[in-house]
């Protein structure tokens, strides 16, 4: 997928998407959760001429619509998926918890979407090298999205957070193997 990027926003620091997407390509396969060997921290493709399409194309939501700053996901913990926003569907990959999801913004947003009928889904990552979980959590937010309540719209969320960490995570059946060159 290939969606346009805002002009003026950059990765920066951040290197979450070649850690928590799996990829299985002749040239370079990885397990689900597994920082790519080719990804050096905070600092990014150390193969970056030569990366694979794959690698190219695929951008986070933070990189193509006007969210701010704090949702970067190295700050957020949370991945803005891009896959499903064709079907109207917003997938919020919450790597791992923060404060943010606590934050006033986390809440306008996703209330904002919520209100504009978009369809949101949470979604967690299982052990290193199984699929993820994920559920579709529209209409359980719903009631405190229309009564403005953030306390417990985050207790929603919460609560959404540790059903899904009860799933059976599957593994995802990729063996690694690095040969880009
Ligand atoms: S090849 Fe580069 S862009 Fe692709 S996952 Fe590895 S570090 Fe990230
Ligand atoms: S998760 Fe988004 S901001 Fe972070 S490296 Fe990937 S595309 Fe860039």
């Amino acid at each position: 997928m290939s969606l346009p990027l805002l002009p003026d926003r950059t990765c920066g620091a951040c290197v979450e998407c070649c850690r928590a997407i799996p990829l299985d390509l002749p040239e370079l396969a990885k397990p689900t959760g597994e920082l790519c060997a080719y990804c050096v921290e905070a600092a990014g493709c150390s193969v970056h001429a030569i990366r694979p399409n794959t690698c190219r194309v695929w951008f986070c939501l933070w990189r193509v619509v006007e969210l701010s700053d704090d949702w970067r996901p190295d700050r957020s913990g949370v991945i803005v998926r891009p896959d499903g926003i064709e079907d109207g569907v917003i997938t919020l990959y919450v790597i791992r918890p923060s404060d943010f999801l606590a934050s006033p913004d986390f809440f306008a947003t996703v209330a904002g979407w919520i209100a504009e009928g978009v369809e949101v889904a949470l979604s967690i990552p299982g052990p290193v090298g199984t699929y993820p979980a994920r559920a579709v959590v529209t209409d359980w937010l719903r009631p405190a999205v229309e009564a403005g309540d953030p306390a417990a719209f985050l207790g929603r969320v919460l609560r959404s957070l540790d059903k899904l960490a009860e799933h059976d995570f599957q593994p995802d059946g990729v063996v690694a193997r690095y040969a880009v060159a």
